[in-house]
Order: C-alpha cells, then structure tokens, then sequence
C-alpha cells in the first residue's frame, strides 16, 4: 500500500509498505479515506517531537480520518465489511485504574494514531485497530464531515468540562480548528455570549460564520480590555486553543473571580507561565483538557442533527501524493488554511448531488 511518510525535518516521502493484516479477533481492517492535517501533526512535523514523544524516522502521522471497513475480526458485532466510520484514534487497555475509573483518555497504557512510538498513523491506504474506535457514521455525513469529527469531539469534550450555564460570558482564544469546534460545540450545548480572538483575520471571519458573538485580533487592538468593555465582570470560563504564553495571559486576565481557563492547545514548549498573584488573589482554576473522552458519538449526533456545521472548517483538500504541499500550507498557514483534508482512497459515490459539487471542488485545489 501507499503510504506518506516523515523521514526529516519537514520532509515527507510517499513510499510503499506493506498492508498491515486483521490479527486480532476484535479488530478490524480498514481503508482509510480521508485524513485531516491536525496541528499536533504539525508540532512533529516542524519540531520531531510534542514533548517527551519523539519522530523515530521514518514515521507515519495523522489521526484524524473517516474510513469504510474492510474486514471485520470473529468476535466484531458492531461493525461489518462497507461501513463508514469516524475513528477514535485513541487505543486504551482497558484494563487499568484509569480505563475502568471511566478515563480511556488517560489509560496508563495507551497508544495514540499516528504518536510517536505507539501506532503508524493514518496518512495510508489502509489500517488495523480495535472496533471499539470505530464508530458508524450515517450517509448523511460525507467523508469531510467523518473526518472532522475527531476533532469536534474535543471541542464537546471541552465544553462538557466548562459546565456552562445558559448565558455564560465564553472566551475563545485561538480560532484554529479547535477553537472553532470548542465554538461549535458550545454553541450546540448552550445559550452563551462567546467572544474569540485570533491573530489572523481569516480565521475571525470564520468564527464569526460558525456564530462567535464578537471577534478581535490581538495584532491590531487590545482584546482583554475590548471583551472588559462588553464584559465588565469578565468571562466565566476562558478556552485556551492556541497553546502560547500570550494567549494564556489574556486568557487569566480576562476572567471574573473564581473563573475557569481551559487548556485545550497543546504549548510548543515544555513550560509556560502564569501569574500566582492573579490565580490565588481571584481564585481562578486552570483546567486540562487532554483531548476527549466519549465524545465521539455526540459528536456525530451534533453533525448529522445539523446543530454543529463544520463545513466552514474545510478550506482545503489534496490527495495523498500531496501530502508534502498540505502540510507545508498548514504549517505556514496560508491561504486562510484551516483543516486541509488529504483524499487517500477514491470517493464513494453514495451521496447526494452536492457533495459531488464539493468533490469537483476538491479537485480544483
Ligand atoms: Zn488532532
Ligand atoms: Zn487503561
């Protein structure tokens, strides 16, 4: 099979690999179609490594994609052979204190797609993993909105974790895909007055459209004392989905007493700061959010219902031979680049007239 490959520092190869081969008689083979271009790609694409996980070259990334099953093992009953999934990436043991405490997101023992160390990821024509982190999605869905799921589920996970009451003053910093699900998700769960910031205008726009109640770019004004003027108490809960020391300063400045930041961008650093004074005087609490936890199904609810649209998160497509040019336009974030969807296997002509309009599209780019 085909497959693209880290082999450097900003350099990827596609190359042949073997297939892998259904071992296991709970797992499944699948063919992968789309893939989506995740920041975390980025940190091991640019830098080698998220923290203490490094690239060992060469290296398959990528987790976030929508597949059809191939091949299911004996002891599969919820899934069979030409059925379209959104994955889980995550593969927990489900053994530990953590997994039967209810915390797969933090199984002692886990193994992420596309993590360093852990499993080859999705960047190729096919894969083998669990059923458990396959999850249907309907017809109704197309392979972009499959793929972007994975993605919004950490933004319902987010969400869930804020407990937001209905009118809560919302701040969203970073409006990269995250932050827009963070968006999304808050959105579709509660009445809020969310206000989101980001550097580049592009992204604002785009905020505004998935229904972001007030946009600013720190480049131009001063947002903290912008949302303090609409917001004179400050925010009950502050999204952090941009991962930068700047970002998390406005973030704590902008909270009432006894508000919440939410770490949901993952820091290029090992170690950022806060201002003591500021936390232990107003009592605000940091939260981590470490991607999700079950929130895959609620999130293909929130597609398929139509209550999360997060078509305008899908700016640009390639195919697999293109990987080198998609990670290369997502790492400089040009031309308004938001999620870039890589096309590994021909597109399943099961769906409506439009998303042959999208399909046609996709080419163009
Ligand atoms: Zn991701
Ligand atoms: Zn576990």
């Amino acid at each position: 099979m085909k497959a693209a490959f880290l082999i450097g520092l900003r350099q990827i190869e596609i190359r042949e690999a073997p297939a892998p081969r259904l071992e296991g008689q709970r797992e499944v083979l699948l063919r992968i179609n789309t893939v989506g271009v995740c920041g975390s790609d980025m940190h091991y694409y640019t830098r080698g490594r998220i923290g203490a996980q490094v690239v060992q070259y060469p290296f398959i990334v990528g987790h976030e994609c929508a597949a059809t099953v191939v091949e299911a093992g004996g002891e599969v009953r919820s899934l069979r052979a030409g059925q379209r999934v959104a994955v889980d990436p995550l593969v927990a043991c489900g053994q530990c204190d953590q997994c039967r405490g209810g915390r797969r997101h933090t199984c002692r023992n886990q193994r992420f797609l596309g993590c360093p160390g852990q499993i080859a990821g999705a960047l190729a024509e096919y894969l083998v993993l669990p059923a458990d982190c396959c999850t249907p999605v309907p017809d109704s869905l197309d392979d972009d909105q499959a793929t972007v799921v994975e993605p919004l589920s950490i933004g319902v996970y987010a969400a869930q974790m804020a407990q937001l009451a209905p009118g809560a003053r919302v701040g969203i910093v970073g409006s990269g895909p995250i932050g827009l699900c963070t968006l999304l998700a808050i959105r579709a769960q509660v009445r809020a007055a969310i206000y989101v910031t980001d550097l580049l205008d592009e992204r604002l726009a785009v905020a505004r459209a998935c229904g972001a109640d007030w946009t600013g770019n720190p480049r131009r004004e001063d947002v903290v004392a912008a949302i303090r003027r609409l917001a004179p108490l400050g925010l009950d809960v502050v999204f952090d989905c941009a991962g930068e020391q700047e970002a998390l300063d406005q973030g704590v400045e902008l909270l009432e007493p006894g508000g919440a930041l939410l770490v949901v961008g993952i820091p290029e650093v090992n170690r950022v700061s806060f201002d003591i004074n500021l936390l232990r005087r107003y009592e605000l609490r940091i939260l981590n959010v470490r991607r999700q936890n079950e929130c895959v199904a609620p999130a293909i609810d929130l597609v398929a219902s139509g209550r999360a649209d997060v078509r305008p998160l899908v700016t640009h497509h390639f195919r697999l031979e293109e990987t080198p040019q998609a990670f290369e336009l997502v790492s400089a974030r040009r031309d308004g680049v938001l999620k870039a969807i890589i096309r590994i296997s021909p597109e399943e002509q099961v769906r409506g007239p439009e998303s042959e309009v999208r399909s046609q599209k996709a080419k163009d780019c």
